[in-house]
């Protein structure tokens, strides 16, 4: 069992954090959305109500000890960079992050983060294999 942190619980994080949990991990959501963290905080390990920006809610959370920390803020690109200054700042190894535009793509590279995901593409590219050879897919 691992100790994952997501940070943005919107369709992308959330999805991956509850898969996370399935998979039997401790999952420490953060959203700046009130009301959205109320909705999945059952589901959850810890779902905290915070702003990825700010480090001693980070620091609170202890999202410094975590294995690894998924930063799944879509559409701010100032907040995502934030945050992944903080998490290196707070000395997180392990950080993998959503990227909407080439500009996130390449600053998110200079910083040396992980893995960089672009779900859309990722996910065209896994339809069209699947598209491509049908019944392999259920293997
Ligand atoms: P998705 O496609 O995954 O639904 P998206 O790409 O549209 O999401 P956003 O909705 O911009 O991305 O962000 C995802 C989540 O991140 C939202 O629930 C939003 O409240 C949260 N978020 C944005 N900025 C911050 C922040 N500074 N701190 C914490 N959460 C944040």
């Amino acid at each position: 069992m691992s100790q994952f942190a997501v940070i943005g619980l919107g369709r992308f994080g959330l999805a991956a954090s509850i898969e996370l949990m399935r998979l039997g991990n401790s999952v420490i959501g953060v959203d700046s959305d009130s009301k959205l963290v109320n909705t999945v905080s059952e589901q959850l390990t810890v779902a905290a109500i915070a702003d990825a920006t700010d480090e001693s809610s980070l620091k609170e959370l202890d999202i410094g000890s975590c294995d690894a920390v998924l930063v799944a803020i879509g559409e701010s690109l100032e907040a995502s960079i934030l945050c992944v200054l903080l998490l290196k700042s707070l000395n997180v190894k392990e950080i993998w992050v959503k990227a909407t535009t080439k500009p996130h793509h390449i600053i998110l590279t200079k910083l040396g983060v992980s893995r960089i995901i672009h779900p859309e593409e990722e996910i065209g590219v896994r339809v069209a294999q699947s598209l491509n050879y049908p019944m392999m897919n259920q293997y």
